[in-house]
């Protein structure tokens, strides 16, 4: 299908696409695929009021409500999987499974916020007092912010969105500048549902298009009590004392720098196939993507030389054919911090394999590279930073509390993995003394989660939480309350005050 047709059949008028002053380029070759419009700073005072007013509304809908919307949103987004996916494959430069693994992560957000609009859950309390009950209730709290990165254009609104419709609040959405045919994409599908939907408030879900200027507006704006921030750590270190500074609530999710430790007893055949995808799959673009291999001296020479062999074979290519595993980067500035970052490993005392730009058979004008494993001394400079490339380090040690500290000893917090079958091992990579990150798995990769866990980390990665399990109660206040149905008026712990 051409792009054309893709973008005809995805609902965009031909103004739409056109004559904006935002070019979006895929990075498939680099070509302009359109332009357009951007939102003013001087239109976000209208489009919060907007908001301000639709909250007003939407949060006098009981719950289970609320989620009918998401529920259709649910829907509409199978209709259009397909579609939306071959989007995020030519706007992001996915291959085509991850393009449609992405909105399938939309479908299920919308299937889990369903069932927690009829749950949302309180707790009663028991009162010291005699004849008092105490009880939680969880209210909404207004409209939600949603700033988000390249790299997963369309899930990260969902994520948010979809908790945060169910929990009464509205959302203003600021995708990347990079991606926002996508974010328009899913405005179009949003609507389809709140037509279907009947009454829902104007302005309940609402899109704003440019860079940090129009996400600064959402971030300063007293009216915006959430901010939900994806990106790297550079931008999460701006937003996060701006809401801060105002009392906002901020959900930060940034940067990652991802570990595996391969213990001696570990299932290579298995560890090889998790590491292969989770250090190149998206092109090395994951904010869980693997960056950093611990592996115990004994098994690091066969693991690496088989790791090599993989890594050889790996078809690299448009993202639209089927037998492509490794698409292009987002741009050529991401290319070339990539290349920055190979040179700096081997002034490390790096040795390089693979990691070059790739030309054969791909389409020019795109940033192919080949992936790159690199052979370090110790956890050095360049390896403690995130590279948003397919780079992988590779890091020897002897005891598993050395591997748990170098797994720790980098500044970011989000995703980390141990292959083992000891099991006092996995014990200890879960336990209190062991990986220090929101994400913990045990034979299994750093990436790729599933939407029914809380998702986000630790230290520099922001400390935010978004999808499943509680992080629902991000989107809402929570109100301690304290009926008294006696005809007496003690005071808690015994004070006594007789007037
Ligand atoms: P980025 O930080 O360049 O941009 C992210 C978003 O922030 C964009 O919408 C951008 O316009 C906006 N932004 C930038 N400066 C801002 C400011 N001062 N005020 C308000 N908004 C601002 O990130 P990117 O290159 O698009 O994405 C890659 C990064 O995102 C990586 O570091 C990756 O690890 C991270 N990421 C994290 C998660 C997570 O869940 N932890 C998920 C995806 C991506």
């Amino acid at each position: 299908m051409t792009t054309t047709d893709l973008l005809q059949k995805l609902g965009f008028e031909k103004s739409e696409i056109s004559g904006g002053t935002l070019s979006v380029r895929s990075p498939i070759d680099g070509a302009e695929i359109a332009r357009v419009a951007e939102t003013h700073v001087a239109e976000m005072p209208s489009v919060i009021r907007q908001s301000q007013s639709a909250f007003a509304e939407w949060r006098q809908l009981p719950a289970p409500r609320r989620g009918e919307l998401v529920r259709l949103l649910g829907e509409e987004l199978r209709a259009a999987k397909d579609d939306l996916g071959a989007l995020v494959t030519l706007e992001a430069g996915k291959i085509v499974s991850e393009g449609l693994g992405e909105v399938q992560e939309m479908i299920d957000i919308c299937d889990f916020a369903v069932g927690l609009s009829r749950q949302l859950y309180g707790l009663t309390i028991a009162s010291e007092r005699p004849g008092h009950r105490m009880m939680e209730t969880w209210q909404p709290m207004g409209p939600c912010a949603v700033i988000s990165a390249f790299n997963f254009p369309v899930a990260v609104w969902s994520w948010n969105t979809a908790l945060a419709l169910v929990c009464g609040d509205p959302v203003i959405w600021k995708p990347s500048e990079k991606t926002p045919l996508t974010a328009m994409a899913c405005m179009k599908i949003a609507e389809r549902a709140l037509e279907r939907f009947g009454d829902a408030p104007e302005g309940l879900m609402q899109l704003v298009i440019g860079g940090a200027d129009i996400g600064e507006a959402l971030v300063a704006s007293k009216d915006v009590p959430i901010v939900s921030a994806t990106g790297s750590t550079r931008m999460g270190r701006i937003v996060g004392p701006k809401v801060a500074e105002r009392f906002g609530r901020s959900i930060l999710e940034l940067g990652g720098n991802n570990a595996m430790i391969v213990a001696p007893s570990a299932d290579l055949d298995m560890a090889v196939r998790a590491i292969v995808f989770s250090a190149v799959g998206t092109a090395g673009q994951r904010c869980t993507s693997l960056r950093r291999l611990i592996v115990h001296h004994s098994i690091r020479e066969e693991l690496v030389s088989r790791l090599t062999r993989a890594y050889a074979s790996l078809p690299i290519g448009d993202p639209r054919q089927s037998r492509t595993l490794i698409g292009p980067l987002v741009d050529q500035a991401s290319r070339d911090r990539m290349m920055a970052a190979l040179e700096q490993a081997k002034a490390e005392g790096g040795t390089v394999h693979g990691g070059r730009p790739f030309e054969d058979g791909v389409p020019r004008g795109g940033a192919y590279v080949a992936p790159a494993l690199v052979d370090m001394p110790g956890q050095t400079a360049v390896v403690r930073e995130e590279t948003f490339a397919p780079i992988l380090y590779v890091m020897g040690y002897d005891t598993i509390e050395e591997a748990i500290a170098i797994q720790n000893g980098v500044p970011q917090g989000l995703s980390s993995c141990i292959f083992t079958l000891n099991m006092r091992e996995a014990e200890l990579f879960l336990s209190a003394v062991g990986s220090d990150c929101g994400i913990a798995n045990v034979n299994i990769g750093p990436s790729g989660a599933e939407i029914g866990g809380a998702f986000g980390g630790e230290k520099e990665t922001g400390g935010g939480r978004e999808s499943g399990s509680d992080a629902w109660k991000g989107y809402m206040r929570r109100q301690t309350n304290t009926l008294n149905y006696s005809a007496e008026l003690p005071l808690a712990q015994g004070v006594k005050f007789d007037v």
